[in-house]
């Protein structure tokens, strides 16, 4: 993905919609703006080509005959860590709550047009990707995370990460000593600029602190400052 940053953003994109009319001018117009582009008509055809296609953005319509989309967003996100951006017909802040942690990347609302739909594919794939000119491993203590490989690594062991925690932690690496408001962490992981909940933060450290052993009570390198942020540091030694 180095050519993002030079205009000529390609992509292997894979479009699941039903819908006919749609699925055919999304998929001209994105070819037209250098994607490769593949497109099912059904969750169920879509799901192994996923698997296999490894594809770097999904495009999923929630509105699909055969699955729930939202079921769908499920079975992508036990399976494959690829940015899937939803398209919903439903305006609606607690749906759209709802499928960001289901592990939807954005969501565009119908109907959108396909400069905006481009618009998200690029930012996704920017979010995706590590940015060029920027540090591939960031070390704090004992912790070591790869921005490419999206690995994080703690005292020697390979940590499973959910995408959302790996986000997160991210975030609070590349800010590492600087307290980051929940309000920030909403909007650079769940890139909601508006109306996200605190709580969606709350649950993802609290299953982020987990897997890196240590609790709010007893913190190591994840520490919360209340009614403000929390802040990522290397643990003192006892
Ligand atoms: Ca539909």
């Amino acid at each position: 993905m180095g050519g993002l940053y030079a205009g000529a953003t390609m992509a292997d994109v894979l479009i699941v919609e039903d819908d006919e009319p749609i699925r055919t001018a999304l998929t001209r117009s994105l070819r037209d703006h250098g994607h490769i582009v593949t497109s099912f008509a059904t969750g169920m055809t879509a799901l192994p080509a996923i698997v296999e296609r490894r594809p770097d953005v999904v495009l999923l319509d929630l509105g699909l005959p055969d699955v729930d989309g939202a079921s769908i967003l499920s079975m992508v996100r036990s399976v494959s860590t690829v940015p899937v951006i939803v398209a919903t017909a439903r305006d609606d802040e607690s749906e759209i709550v709802r499928l960001l942690e289901l592990g939807a990347d954005d969501y565009v609302i119908k109907p959108f047009t396909a400069a905006q739909m481009n618009a998200r594919i690029r930012a996704v794939l920017r979010r995706a990707g590590a940015v060029e000119g920027e540090e591939p491993i960031i070390t704090v203590g004992g912790l070591t995370l790869d921005v490419r490989s999206r690995e994080v690594v703690l005292d020697g062991v390979l940590l499973e990460l959910t995408r959302k925690e790996f986000d997160l932690l991210m975030v609070l690496a590349r800010r590492v000593g600087e307290v980051v408001t929940k309000k920030d962490l909403l909007a650079e992981v769940w890139q909601m600029a508006w109306g996200g909940s605190d709580r969606t933060v709350d649950v993802h450290l609290s299953w982020l602190r987990r897997k890196l052993g240590e609790t709010a009570k007893a913190p190591k390198y994840l520490h919360s400052v209340r009614g403000v942020g929390v802040r990522l540091v290397e643990p003192t030694v006892a």
